[in-house]
């Protein structure tokens, strides 16, 4: 059995993270100027594109290599009774106290449970209110009345327009099960505590599966799901000693769940979850059954048989996963160059690096292409490469400043290849090739340039 790392031994930390995200401009603070919108966050130019990628190789997983699994695109605003036969607006609370004396809220599972008995504050010791159930749905109105009758909820997760719809996609794309359904998209939640910068947030995205599947085979299509989302997970390179299994205790499980693990990734600030895969039973569809009167169950012409569908539910975060990445790819070391070579400690701070070790799928930024001087015609000829490599990369352009400061850009940015124009490429016809993970240098020729990359990008394997 592996080992169990009890605390992050990375150089990542919260703070460190969080300022780099900010500095780079992958995250931002929502509404910053008017002091930050707690639980809401800004994907900046870096961040999108990272976000994007994310998405993408995701969707790739889930649908394009898959011939029994299709996607779908749902609307956030639900017809309200959804939340009522899913069982949200009954159980999708959280337990509530507030303290009387700093007025800190807390969320009473995650405070020790000797405070809760003895209703202390656990941050100033003064008297804790007793303990209230709070729905996480954000409410609002639809038209003009703000009356009951027209409240209408922002979703909670993305499933729900996963089950209204699986009718509708059997019939019109002929699916037979077993099959799957692939959703990304954004989630809301009164969360009661958001800290860690963007791991619990208000408004959120996440990347669900649901996959349909006959009673009695469910058990086995639950362990089938769980090993492939455990190797989607080692095939982004993610540290495996980083990432490790949760299995829901009977308190634990939800209203709808048999059985339900989670993959917990090792944070900064300790183990959670990252993504949980859930046998949610033929719950939802019964109870959609019951309350939109519709017939929900499959019919299996082949073998004259009819039943509700048991679901396996796969359920990542698309904003906790990019969270994770950044820690899990985050590295800061010394450089040794010819400069400080035996310098020792005393090495100056621009020899330290700090890199993001991102899969080349996944980097925001694939390719820089960098002329070592402006002049001389070099600036002209690496313009030119870049526009070449633009159809099939997301490219960067960087002249200014020292060679090596600017590889140190596209370290922290973790973009994976670096292109340097110099004399002999005008000479010659070659480039240097520059890999962040080794930083070696390779010269290639200009022509099948492109070719190279996508090769390089195929055959990734994570050194460190
Ligand atoms: P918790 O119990 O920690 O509130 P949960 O178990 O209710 O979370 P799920 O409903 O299983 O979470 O959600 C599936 C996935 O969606 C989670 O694994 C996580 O990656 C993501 N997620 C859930 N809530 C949030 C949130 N508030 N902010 C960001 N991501 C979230």
């Amino acid at each position: 059995m592996a080992e169990e790392l009890t605390e992050y031994r990375g150089p990542a930390t919260m703070e460190k993270i969080t300022s780099l995200a900010k500095r780079r401009g992958f995250v931002f603070q929502s509404s910053e100027i008017y002091g930050g919108q707690n639980g809401a966050w800004d994907y900046g130019p870096l961040g999108i594109e990272l976000k994007n990628r994310i998405a993408q190789t995701w969707w790739k997983e889930m649908t394009q290599l898959h011939d029994n699994i299709v996607g779908l695109d749902a609307a956030i605003l639900m017809h309200p009774r959804t939340w009522e036969a899913s069982g949200h607006v009954e159980n999708f609370t959280d337990p509530l106290v507030d303290c009387k004396k700093c007025k800190t809220r807390f969320r009473a599972d995650q405070i020790p449970e000797k405070n809760l008995a003895e209703k202390k504050c656990p941050e100033c010791g003064g008297e804790l209110t007793n303990t209230r159930k709070f729905n996480l749905m954000f409410k609002t109105h639809i038209g003009p009345a703000e009356d009951s009758a027209n409240r209408i909820y922002l979703r909670p997760e993305t499933a729900q327009g996963i089950y209204v719809n699986y009718k509708n996609i059997i019939q019109s794309n002929r699916m037979k099960i077993p099959f799957g359904i692939a959703q990304t998209g954004k989630a809301f939640r009164n969360e009661i505590v958001t800290k860690n910068f963007i791991f619990r947030t208000c408004e959120f995205e996440q990347m669900e599966m649901q996959f349909f599947v006959k009673p009695g085979t469910d058990e086995e299509w639950f362990n089938t799901w769980r090993e492939r989302r455990w190797e989607y997970y080692k095939k982004l390179g993610v540290k495996t000693d980083h990432l490790r299994w949760h299995r829901h205790g009977p308190d634990e499980l939800a209203h709808y769940a048999k059985d339900a693990y989670d993959i917990e990734y090792l944070f900064p600030m300790g183990w959670r979850e990252l993504e949980g895969v859930h046998n949610r039973t033929n719950y939802d569809l019964t109870r959609h059954t019951e309350f939109s009167g519709k017939d929900l169950q499959y019919i299996d012409q082949d073998n004259n048989d009819r039943y509700i569908p048991f679901i396996i539910e796969t359920s990542a975060g698309l904003t906790r996963t990019l969270l994770m990445l950044l820690c899990d790819s985050y590295d800061e070391e010394r450089v040794i160059t010819e400069k400080n070579e035996g310098a020792g400690s005393e090495a100056s701070p621009e020899d330290w690096r700090t890199v993001l070790r991102f899969h080349p799928g996944i980097a925001p930024v694939t390719v820089a292409v960098l002329p070592l001087m402006k002049k001389d015609g070099l600036a002209d000829l690496a313009g030119d490469i870049r526009q070449e490599l633009k159809e099939d990369f997301a490219t960067d352009y960087d002249q200014a400043g020292a060679i090596g400061r600017r590889y140190r850009r596209q370290d922290e940015a973790g973009t994976p290849f670096c292109i340097t124009v110099d004399y002999q490429s005008k000479d010659d016809g070659t480039v240097t090739l520059r890999f962040r993970d080794s930083m070696e240098q390779v010269r290639v020729p200009r022509a099948g340039l492109a070719e190279r990359i996508r090769r390089e990008i195929k055959e990734y394997r994570r050194i460190k």
